[in-house]
């Protein structure tokens, strides 16, 4: 792995897509979508792919390339990200290589140079690479059939994770003496973000495919706990042992939570950017071997991650956006069994993110003007995603019709769709909250309008004079949480809106003259509070085991950690958790049969094959 310019070459002959899925990624048929996408730019049409995390975007680029002759280029926003997809395709015997800023420019030449003699099919390179003169000179003589862009979105400033340097990749298409077909690759559905993808990397009519975002394995459940620390060890012990993903904010909320777990005999571990990259490394590993069940991480873990027994994903707090919030819950399940998604809400939360936002991206080349569109758009994602914690609505459908995908009206598999409402007329204090609204000249944000409700004695409210107002305290006898319900229900109604400012400020829509002044009623759902839903703890019970007696999976696991040991390569670079089941499923005799397993192509077969083998067979002749 840090020799990025040498690795096997290809000598197995360039073959058609199925044989590539077969030998090289030891898979039996595509997954939804992967097809589609893999002929049209086959037929040299160009293509976008839409497709949620986990769904397989990567061979939907690596298959072409393979086929394709000559070196195809991805294009990646994160070292990490190549290192492991790099990585994972040479063990497969794919001779990838990667360019970015980790290697010395020694090394870089040494890659260009390979490059150059047409040693790579596959070659990642980091935005930034391509307009250096280096690089530039390389491209113009080289065969570049296909150009591969991943993680899209980044182009986009109305996207999550907007990079600058990925505005610089369709000026480096049109640049080429020979334009090559273009995929481009996001798990961001948006049809702003879409549009700007198709445009800015200058894609010619291409083919959009989009698959179903909906996991239905996954259950949706969002908590306003009164104790986050109460609410996370009751959650906790109804799980012990399963293996899970703790997301917090911060880095010392990932250590809190951590040390609080160790403290209560859990198995964990924490992830952050402030631990060195050898103790995170170490701590993955162990997570992906299951030698620790929970991981407690900040957004720096994730990337890469492809364990599938990944049985909850609690967010112990609410993360910056829904973009964020799925794919970091979409960790959960990929295996296909069910598995649980819950996120705690703290009002500290929204605070947290919102300072976050504007610190930022301060470091950053962008314009005063770019970069308050990108700061807007960042705070209007974090609103929606406020609005998911507070809504009464299906969690699921919220989810989807986020991604502008059409959702159930209820899912039976979220905590909104498994609760219990009662319908509670709330046409006085609706009106009390609207009118407290036009009384303070639409010219203050929430925390300031509940203040004045409940008649708060704080300085800053007298100083403006606001206490002089005759809405001031009308609602005293309001707990804050369910003046904050109805406020948030309001506004998810449209009778309030909230400005797009830093500080935003609440005003009425025109809706809301109909309650003020028309006499129109107001139902609101109200759950009704039990304990523990009990259509879900019945439901959670049986959750599918291992198929076959486990120990020849811990067995399997075990040659696996040796084997990545031995080489110094992340356990799921050898086999994946997918595939060691697979193994358990079908216990395969020999050496044929072994191309049976599903992840075990011709190179895996030849390096691992046999040790493995020697395993299963120990197994099926003395289980004990
Ligand atoms: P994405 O980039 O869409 O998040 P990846 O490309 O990382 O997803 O793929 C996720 C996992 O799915 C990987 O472990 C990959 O090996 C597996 N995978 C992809 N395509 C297939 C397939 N056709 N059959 C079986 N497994 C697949
Ligand atoms: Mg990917």
């Amino acid at each position: 792995m840090n020799d990025p310019g040498g690795g096997a070459p290809a000598d197995l002959p360039l073959r058609g897509k199925t044989e590539v899925l077969k030998e090289y990624f030891g898979f039996d048929g595509f997954r939804a979508g992967q097809e589609e996408v893999i002929d049209s730019l086959l037929q040299r049409r160009d293509a976008v792919g839409i497709m949620p995390t986990g769904a397989g975007k990567s061979l939907c680029f690596q298959i072409p390339s393979l086929v394709f002759g000559g070196v195809s280029l991805v294009v990646s926003p994160l070292i990490s990200l190549m290192k492991d997809q790099v990585g994972a395709l040479r063990q497969s015997g794919v001779a990838a290589a990667y360019l970015n800023s980790s290697l010395t420019p020694a090394q870089m030449r040494s890659v260009l140079k390979n490059a150059s003699a047409g040693k790579y099919p596959i070659l990642y390179v980091a935005p930034e690479r391509l307009e250096t003169e280096d690089f530039a000179a390389f491209a113009r003589d080289a065969s570049i059939p296909f150009i591969a862009v991943d993680e899209a979105h980044c182009v986009s400033q109305w996207g999550q994770d907007f990079r600058p340097s990925y505005l610089k990749i369709g000026g480096f298409v049109r640049s080429l003496p020979r334009r090559p077909v273009v995929g481009a690759f996001t798990a961001t559905a948006t049809p702003r973000v879409r549009d700007d993808i198709i445009q800015l990397l200058g894609l010619k009519e291409p083919k959009v495919v989009t698959t179903g975002f909906d996991r239905k394995n996954l259950y949706f459940e969002t908590r306003t706990p009164h104790s986050k620390e109460a609410a996370l060890l009751e959650f906790m012990a109804g799980r012990r042992g399963r293996s899970g993903i703790v997301y917090c904010l911060t880095r010392r909320g990932v250590d809190e939570v951590c040390r609080k777990l160790l403290r209560e005999g859990y198995r964990a571990a924490p992830y952050h950017a402030g631990l060195t990259a050898e103790e995170r490394r170490i701590n993955q590993d162990r997570f992906q071997a299951d030698d620790v069940s929970v991981i407690v991480a900040t957004n720096a873990f994730g990337m890469g991650i492809d364990k599938s027994n990944v049985a909850f994903v609690l967010h112990y707090n609410m993360p910056k956006n829904m973009e964020s919030y799925y794919q970091e819950a979409g960790r959960a399940g990929r295996d296909g069994s069910p598995a649980e998604c819950v996120l705690f809400y703290g009002g500290r939360d929204a605070v947290t993110n919102q300072y976050f936002i504007e610190k930022e991206r301060e470091n950053e080349e962008l314009d005063p003007e770019t970069l308050e569109q990108v700061r807007e758009a960042d705070r209007k994602r974090l609103r929606q995603m406020v609005e998911y914690c507070h809504t009464s609505e299906c969690l699921r459908s919220f989810i989807l019709s986020y991604f502008a995908e059409e959702g159930p009206k209820s899912c039976g598999n979220c905590s909104n769709c498994l609760k219990e409402f009662r319908m509670e007329d709330i046409t006085i204090p609706a009106q009390k909250i609207l009118s407290c609204v036009l009384r303070m000249k639409e010219r203050y944000g929430i925390t300031m309008l509940m203040d004045v409700l409940r008649g708060s004695r704080s300085v800053r409210i007298a100083e403006l004079g606001l206490n002089e107002l005759s809405t001031y305290g009308i609602m005293r006898n309001e707990s804050k949480k369910s003046l904050r319900e109805k406020i948030n229900f309001l506004i998810s109604r449209r009778f309030l809106e909230l400005t797009d400012d830093s500080f935003p400020v609440a005003r009425t829509t025109p809706l809301a003259k109909g309650v003020l002044f028309r006499g129109e009623k107001l139902m609101m759902p109200v759950a009704v509070e039990k304990p523990e839903p009990a259509p879900r703890a019945a439901k959670k019970e049986p959750m599918p085991e291992m198929p076959l007696p486990p120990d020849l999976f811990e067995k399997l696991r075990e040659k696996r950690k040796e084997i990545a040991e031995q080489q110094s390569v992340p356990a799921f670079m050898v086999f994946s958790d997918a595939t060691l089941r697979d193994m358990c499923d079908r216990m395969p005799r020999d050496w044929d049969d072994l191309l049976n397993v599903s992840g075990v192509g011709l190179v895996k077969r030849e390096k691992y094959g046999r040790v493995f083998l020697e395993v299963i067979n120990k197994f099926r002749f003395k289980p004990e």
